[in-house]
C-alpha cells in the first residue's frame, strides 16, 4: 500500500478564542447591544468586548483558574455572559453555562459534576447561589457580574466581577490551544434521571458556528442585527454568540424580559433582522403585536425550535407580517442545530401548499449533520415522508460521549436522539414525537405534537398539550389539555368537532380539560411529564367511539 499523500496545508487550530478575535480586528466598531439587568441599555463594540473577555481571563488566571479547570455562570443573555463565553474558553478553561431555571438541588448537583472552580452569576440570582453555596464547597469563588455599587446582600461571600476586571489591562494573547480541547459545557435539562453533561470542544463550537452562519441555516451576515431570545444557558443560545462574531452581525441581548412588548420595542429600536427563540416565547410577541396593531420594521426571520413550530404560528408570521418563521430542530447533544427548514430554488416552485407542507417539517440537515430513521431492530427506514423510526444523528459537533461517563451512548457510530421522525425524498425530517410522548392506541401511534399543532390553529386556544390516557380497552387514548384565551368562549365539543376532517376519526383526543396554565420545562418545553403525573389516571368519558 502507498503511505497516503497529506496536503501541505497549514494546520491552524480551531479556537473558540479565533471568533471574538476576527469580530474585534475586522468589525471592530460592530455593536453589541444589552438590556441589562438594571433595566438600562448597554453598548459597546466586539472591540470593547474582547478587551474585557481579556481582562476577565487575566482576572481568572490570578485567582488560580487553569486550563481545563470549569467555570459556571448563572446568567441571562446580555455582555457580561458573552465575555465569561470568550474569557474563559480563550485560555483553555471551560465555560460552563448552567440553567437557572432548574430546581436548586439539580443545580446543585451539575455544579458538583462539572467541579466548577467559579461561578458568575447575575445578581437577579444571588438568592439562588445563597442557597446553591452550602452545597457546593468545591466552588472556590461566587462572583457577581456586577460593580461595587450594585452588589447584592447575600450570605455568601460573593466578588465583584467589575472589580476583579478593573485590576487587570487586558494586555493578553490568547494562547495557541489544541482544537480537540474542551472549551463549553452543557448539561441536559434531566427531567428524567440526573442531568448529563454535553461537553463541547474549541473545534467542534467553530465548525458548529460556520454552519449555523450558513445562508440556509441561520443566514448571518455582516448586515444583520440579531437578537439571541433563546437563552446564553441553553445549549450556547444555538450557537450565535459564536456565529455573530464569526460573520460580524450585530448582537442584542434582551437581559430578563421576554414579554411580547420588551421584545418588540428591542426589535424596532435595534433593527433586528434575524431572531431566534422556542415557540412559547413567540405567542408572547404575537399577541402583542396583534393586540397593538403595529408592524415589524425590519424583522426578516424568525428562527423557531426547541418544541415543534406550529403551523398556525408559521402563518402568522409570514401571512400577516411578511416574517418568515424557520424552522429548526436539535438537542444539547449536538450543539445543537441539526435541521432547517429552508427550500431550494425547485421547492420555492412548487405550490404555496407544498412550500408551507416543507416549511412545516423540521427540515433538511445543516452540512456537518448525518441523519437516518432507524426501525426496531435496527434497520435503516426508507426515506419516503410516512415510515417513522427513531433518529439517529451523527456529525463532528454530536457528542461521542457525556462528561464524566464512561459508557457509550452511540450505537454503530450514530446518536440515537430518542426522537421519533419521517424522512421524505426531499430529505426534510419530520419530527412525530418525542418517544416516550407518543402515544399507542390500540397498538397504532398518534402523534401528541400533531393533535397539539391542531389545538393551538384553533382561534380560542393559547397553548395546548396532548398526553396518553390509560384506556381499558385501547391501553392509551389522547387526551388534550388547553389553556383558553382569556377573552374567547370555547367548548370541549366544539373544540373536538375543529379536528373533524383533520386527521384520521381514532385520533381524534378522547376528552379535553381546561387549565388555567400549562407547565414547562427549564428550557421552555412542554412538561409532559407532569401532565402525565397529574392527568395520566384522568377518567376519559365512557361513551367515547373509537373505531380504528
Ligand atoms: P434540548 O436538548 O433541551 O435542546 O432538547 C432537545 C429536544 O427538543 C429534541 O430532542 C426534540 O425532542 C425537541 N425539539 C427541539 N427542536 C424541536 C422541533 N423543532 N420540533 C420538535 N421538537 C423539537
Amino acid at each position: 500500500m502507498k503511505a497516503p499523500l497529506h496536503g501541505k496545508m497549514m494546520e491552524v487550530p480551531l479556537t473558540v478564542s479565533s471568533l471574538l478575535a476576527h469580530a474585534s480586528r475586522h468589525f471592530g466598531t460592530t455593536e453589541i447591544v444589552s438590556k441589562r439587568i438594571e433595566r438600562d441599555v448597554h453598548r459597546y463594540t466586539y472591540r470593547d468586548c474582547e478587551k474585557r473577555a481579556k481582562q476577565l481571563a487575566q482576572g481568572l488566571i490570578a485567582l488560580g483558574v487553569e486550563a481545563g479547570d470549569r467555570v459556571g455562570t448563572l446568567a441571562w443573555n446580555g455582555y457580561r455572559h458573552l465575555e465569561a463565553y470568550y474569557g474563559t474558553t480563550g485560555f483553555g478553561a471551560v465555560c460552563h453555562t448552567i440553567n437557572p431555571r432548574l430546581f436548586p438541588d439539580q443545580i446543585a448537583y451539575i455544579v458538583n459534576h462539572a467541579d466548577d472552580r467559579y461561578v458568575l452569576f447575575d445578581i437577579t440570582f444571588a438568592a439562588l447561589v445563597d442557597v446553591l453555596a452550602p452545597q457546593c464547597p468545591n466552588v472556590r469563588g461566587w462572583i457577581a457580574m456586577t460593580d461595587e455599587a450594585h452588589m447584592p446582600r447575600m450570605s455568601t461571600a460573593a466578588s465583584s466581577y467589575e472589580a476583579l476586571l478593573a485590576q487587570h489591562d487586558g494586555d493578553f494573547e490568547w494562547p495557541a490551544i489544541d482544537e480537540r480541547c474542551a472549551s463549553n459545557l452543557c448539561y441536559t435539562s434531566g427531567t428524567t434521571g440526573n442531568p448529563k453533561g454535553a461537553l463541547y470542544s474549541h473545534r467542534s463550537t467553530v465548525l458548529h458556528a460556520y454552519g449555523a452562519s450558513l445562508p440556509d441555516a441561520m443566514g448571518l451576515s455582516a448586515r444583520d442585527s440579531v437578537l439571541p431570545v433563546v437563552p446564553m444557558f441553553h445549549v450556547n443560545a444555538w450557537g450565535i454568540p459564536h456565529a455573530a462574531p464569526l460573520t460580524g452581525a450585530k448582537l442584542v441581548f434582551p437581559g430578563k424580559d421576554l414579554d411580547g412588548k420588551s421584545l418588540y420595542e428591542l426589535i424596532e429600536a435595534e433593527r433586528i433582522t434575524c431572531t431566534a427563540g422556542v415557540p412559547s416565547v413567540w405567542l408572547g410577541l404575537l399577541r402583542y403585536v396583534k393586540e397593538n396593531g403595529v408592524r415589524f420594521s425590519t424583522l426578516d426571520r424568525v428562527i423557531v425550535g426547541g418544541s415543534a413550530l406550529p403551523p398556525a404560528m408559521l402563518r402568522t408570521f409570514k401571512d400577516d407580517f411578511g416574517v418568515e418563521a424557520v424552522h429548526g430542530w436539535g438537542m444539547t447533544e449536538m450543539s445543537p442545530l441539526g435541521t432547517l427548514s429552508t427550500l431550494n430554488c425547485e421547492q420555492a416552485q412548487r405550490s404555496a401548499d407544498e412550500q408551507r407542507r416543507l416549511r412545516e417539517k423540521q427540515g433538511h440537515v445543516v452540512y456537518g449533520v448525518d441523519m437516518k430513521t432507524v426501525g426496531a431492530s435496527g434497520q435503516a427506514l426508507p426515506w419516503d415522508g410516512v415510515t417513522f423510526g427513531e433518529l439517529y444523528v451523527r456529525g463532528p459537533w454530536i457528542i461521542d460521549r457525556y462528561f464524566r461517563n464512561d459508557v457509550s451512548p452511540l450505537v454503530d457510530g450514530w446518536f440515537p436522539t430518542g426522537d421519533v421522525a419521517t424522512i421524505d425524498n426531499d430529505g426534510f425530517m419530520r419530527i412525530v414525537d418525542r418517544s416516550k410522548d407518543l402515544i399507542k392506541s390500540g397498538g397504532e401511534w398518534i402523534s401528541s405534537i400533531d393533535i397539539e399543532n391542531i389545538a393551538v390553529a384553533h382561534p380560542a386556544v393559547a397553548e395546548a398539550a396532548c398526553i396518553a390516557c390509560f384506556h381499558p380497552k385501547w391501553t392509551e387514548r389522547p387526551l388534550l389539555i388547553v389553556v383558553k384565551h382569556p377573552d374567547l368562549d370555547l367548548s370541549r365539543d366544539d373544540l373536538l368537532r375543529f379536528y373533524e376532517g383533520k386527521v384520521v376519526r381514532w385520533w381524534i383526543p378522547d376528552d379535553v380539560v381546561f387549565v388555567d396554565e400549562l407547565p414547562h420545562t427549564a428550557t421552555g418545553k412542554l412538561h409532559k411529564l407532569k401532565l402525565r403525573e397529574r392527568f395520566g389516571d384522568h377518567i376519559l368519558p365512557p361513551d367515547q367511539k373509537v373505531e380504528q
